[in-house]
């Protein structure tokens, strides 16, 4: 060991690891420095010492990065949502397309050459603040007792008061106030997950972006059995609150989600609507990505959110990331495709009316019955949703038959731990023509792409869309095309 917990270390930082520490060495020891940018000279804490490594945290930058930028929030070095606020919006999308281009070499074992080939320059945010679209905020007490709603501090459970989280939209603020203000005013208690009492333990808020449609969800510590009238009596004084809320701009929804399990799962699967609309909706326009400017074609579809429903967090790099995997699909109207993946429908639906006919798949039930009632929404009548495991329900499809069903394209976009290897598998013995792999990981994008690419595939073009400012998180688009 070459340093000693709570030594102090004077390094220079080389790099950045894919969770967005800064690399520095001393005397050929590697120190991975939080919060320290590449480029920055700084002093650092040892907070945890091995053989060959040791993990610090930044003390003092003793001379700045050509890189680094003062941060907006506060809060961001306790609260870890933010991992790169430090360093310049240009220099995080260098990072990611660092990223990616590292987890095809390293992960893939794809040749750098061909790597560079094959990836073209990662998409930007126009504003890399303000673009969530939704907040999950947690409710407590602080250690003087007041009620707080705010973020967990780096990987513990005590809440940092915080309402303003500079990634969601500034109505969030004024909901998280008058929600605190109405629990103070009321003697409304907060949840406190040591012993399991107290009523409001979460805050969701989601917006649609494009309609201006706020939706808050209460989450609460309560049993129907609790209560004598449900329609009035989910939270005491509950009209005090709903009238502190309704006078915010665009308030369209409100409802209580009731939790009472001890978990870490946020969200309780009973949701009762208190005023106004059961969803807001929102609309995802389509771009020409091949036109510079990347104009709007006029085309859009609408959606409906609900409190459960999954919905991608940033909408203005969504239009983008559709409109971009849409381009490498390649659609001429004859295909049929298979969307794997396909959560409430989003992309299937992007895809329909370029396609002869759109089959998606899914593994939440309900999921699959917003999917459906979003085609018809939309008016899209080719396009038809399955619940199940895509694996398999992918590998039922017959080949060649009457029914049309065999797969030209097929579109996956997983969540973070890739395709499972059954899929993989379907898709090869699928052999589709043409494959888009929309990941939010690189580092199971390229164990993926590696299985694919031995059985037979190509890669063609690789493109980073940023959905994740000041964050370390990336989704990249990939298109690959069967050999034979
Ligand atoms: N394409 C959608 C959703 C992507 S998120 C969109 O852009 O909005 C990934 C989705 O995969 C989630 O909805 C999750 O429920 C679903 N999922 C996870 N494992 C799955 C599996 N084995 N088979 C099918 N769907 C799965």
């Amino acid at each position: 060991m070459r340093f000693q917990k709570n030594e102090l270390a004077v390094v220079t930082i080389e790099d950045m690891g894919s969770d967005g520490f800064g690399i520095g060495k001393v005397d050929g020891f590697a120190l991975f420095v939080k919060d320290a940018v590449v480029g920055d000279r700084v002093e650092a804490r040892i907070v945890k010492s091995k053989k060959n490594y040791a993990y610090a945290r930044l003390e003092k930058v003793i001379e700045p990065s050509p890189f680094r930028v003062e941060p907006k929030c506060p809060c961001h070095r306790q609260c870890g949502g933010c991992q790169l606020q430090a360093l310049s919006y240009e220099k995080q999308l260098g990072f990611k397309q660092d990223k990616i281009r590292n987890s095809l070499i390293r992960i893939g074992g794809f040749v750098p050459e061909e790597v560079d080939r094959w990836m073209e320059p990662i998409i930007g945010m126009e504003d890399p603040f303000r673009y969530r679209n939704k907040a999950q905020y947690p409710v407590g007490r602080d250690r003087e007792g007041n009620v707080v709603a705010g973020f967990y501090a780096g990987r513990t459970h005590s809440i940092i008061a915080n309402t303003d989280c500079l990634l969601g939209p500034v109505e969030n603020e004024a909901v998280m106030e008058r929600v605190l203000e109405y629990m103070r005013e009321n003697d409304v208690s907060a949840y406190d997950e040591t012993d399991g009492t107290g009523l409001v333990r979460h805050v969701l808020i989601r917006k649609g972006f494009a309609s201006g449609e706020i939706m808050v969800c209460l989450v609460i510590n309560k049993k129907m059995t609790d209560m004598s009238d449900e329609s009035s009596h989910f939270l005491p004084r509950q009209d005090r609150l709903l009238r502190k809320l309704a006078g915010i701009e665009g308030m369209s929804s409100i409802s209580v989600s009731i939790q009472t399990e001890r978990t870490n799962v946020i969200m309780g699967k009973e949701i009762h609507t208190i005023w106004g609309k059961d969803c807001i909706t929102d609309t995802i326009r389509a771009r020409d990505m091949e036109r510079p400017g990347w104009p709007y074609t006029g085309r859009e579809l609408t959606f409906h959110i609900s409190p459960l429903s999954f919905y991608q967090v940033n909408p203005v790099q969504t239009e983008k990331l559709y409109s971009l995997a849409l381009e490498y699909v390649g659609l001429t109207g004859q295909e049929t495709v298979w969307d794997l993946y396909c959560g409430i429908g989003t992309i299937s639906l992007f895809l329909a009316d370029r396609a002869k006919q759109v089959y998606g798949v899914e593994i939440v039930p309900q999921a699959i019955a917003d999917a459906r009632e979003n085609a018809v929404r939309n008016g899209i009548s080719n396009a038809e949703f399955f619940v199940g495991k895509a694996e398999e329900v992918l590998a039922q499809v017959p080949e060649g038959d009457g029914a049309g069903r065999h797969p030209d394209v097929v579109v996956v976009d997983p969540p973070r731990k890739g395709c499972d290897a059954d899929c993989l598998a379907a898709i090869l013995e699928a052999g589709p023509e043409r494959v888009v792999y929309v990941s939010c990981d690189p580092a199971t994008l390229a164990r993926d792409l590696r299985v694919l690419c031995d059985g037979g595939y190509a890669v063609e073009r690789v493109r980073g869309v940023d959905q994740f400012g000041m964050t370390v998180h990336i989704e990249t688009v990939v298109l690959l095309s069967n050999r034979e």
